[in-house]
């Protein structure tokens, strides 16, 4: 057969016609290019923790090639890696033990959320979303054909929303709800007293809670709040969590959704159709990283406590800039910050003007539904980090004028 020279158009479906690339991994993407052409970029865009998987968990890894870990295991994940996480749970939660049976391992918590946000709402259903949230919370419900609505955080409160704010933006329509503490892009930790207002009226409205803790451990005022430890009940409660923030774990791709076990069944049945079961090594090397307790703490915070130095700079390099408004972070390793000024401008340009002046990469704020912010990462070797909020805050000054 002869091979034809001109090829036909491509148009996407449906289904992901309105899709945009996730902007969190684009930036990253923009950065390793120009730093592949020998630009010295310095990347502050990625929300990845710059360490190594610590030593024993890497060992783990090793030892499960070994054994043999290399075939498929249980879609729902291998049953001690369930078990380790069904206990850890529960030791947040007041009411019944729970069990393995409403545990998923997934590859990644972003699998967790898309497979929740998937199982839970449809066509016709709203959502709300805390604004500014993670970029792909607004997208995996777009996904799953429901109405994302974003409620605009209160600049007073570190951009965080309250019950009356989300009661506000609700319609008889609305069905569930996201959270995120500490929040990415902002490091706001919400209070066990916020939280628990926001849980009480979503349980009045029997509303679907999403809540995503994977920078729980990033903490720097103490362990925060979980929803488990303040919610009335479980029945409309899914918890989201996995190894790769806390335990420098990214590129294994290991994360968790812990919900009542009909949801969990089918959260089950949705994966295995698409991915089966997460990397069969990656779940050893996590079942490591959540029973090797000691060695896990020892790792997490030694971590921990860099990024807080980090953040410590920052925000100490931040108070120096008059003017430029940001959230204070309390957890999370990111700093959120208003770039726009009073003579215009707004996030995308100045992220833009930041990497083509100063090789500097951080993501614009229209990602999380907030053009006039940008999202700084420090988790990037702290000399970088500063030196990076330096040049930002140079920048804003030329902006401002
Ligand atoms: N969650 C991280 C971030 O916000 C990693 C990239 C992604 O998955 O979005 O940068």
């Amino acid at each position: 057969m002869t091979e034809t020279t001109t090829s036909r158009a491509f148009t996407p479906s449906a289904n992901v016609a309105f899709l945009k690339e996730s902007a969190t991994i684009a930036v990253s993407a923009r950065a390793r290019a120009l730093k592949a052409q020998g630009r010295k970029v310095i990347d502050l865009g990625a929300g990845e923790p710059d360490f190594d998987t610590p030593e024993f968990i890497r060992r783990a890894g090793q030892r499960a090639i070994d054994a043999g870990a290399t075939k498929y295991t249980a879609t729902e994940g291998i049953m001690p890696l369930r078990e380790a996480i069904a206990s850890q749970t529960s030791a947040r939660w007041k009411g019944a033990p729970i069990t393995a049976g409403e545990v998923v391992v997934s590859s990644g918590s972003k699998q967790s959320l898309f497979n929740a946000c998937f199982t839970l709402f449809g066509e016709g259903d709203e959502v709300l979303i805390p604004t500014p949230s993670w970029t792909s919370y607004y997208e995996m419900v777009a996904l799953s054909r429901a109405t994302a609505v974003p409620v605009m955080g209160d600049a007073t409160r570190g951009l965080k929303v309250t019950a009356a704010l989300l009661e506000a933006s609700a319609t008889a329509r609305t069905r569930g709800l996201m959270l995120n503490s500490p929040c990415n892009p902002t490091g706001a930790v919400y209070s066990a007293d916020e939280l628990r207002d926001i849980l009480d009226l979503a349980d009045e409205r029997d509303w679907w809670v999403l809540s995503d803790e994977i920078y729980r451990r990033i903490s720097y005022t103490g362990p925060p709040a979980s929803v488990l430890d303040l919610a009335p009940r479980r029945d409309r409660l899914i918890v989201i969590d996995g190894v790769a923030k806390a335990y420098a774990m990214t590129g294994w791709r290991i994360g968790w959704a812990v919900s009542p076990k009909a949801v969990s069944a089918a959260m089950g049945a949705l994966q295995s159709h698409t991915t089966s079961n997460a990397a069969a090594v990656s779940q050893h090397a996590a079942l490591a990283a959540l029973t090797d307790t000691a060695a896990a703490e020892t790792a997490i915070t030694k971590m921990v406590a860099e990024f807080q130095g980090r953040r410590d700079a920052v925000v100490r390099e931040m108070r120096a800039a008059p003017g430029l408004e940001f959230v204070f972070p309390e957890g999370a390793f990111y700093l959120y910050a208003r770039v726009a000024t009073p003579r215009g401008g707004d996030g995308t340009a100045f992220a833009a003007a930041l990497l083509e002046q100063r090789e500097i990469a951080v993501v614009p704020g229209a990602a999380f539904f907030t053009p006039d912010w940008v999202r700084v990462s420090y988790a990037a070797p702290r000399e970088q980090v500063i030196a990076g909020v330096r040049a930002m805050v140079e920048l804003y000054a030329s902006f401002a004028g």
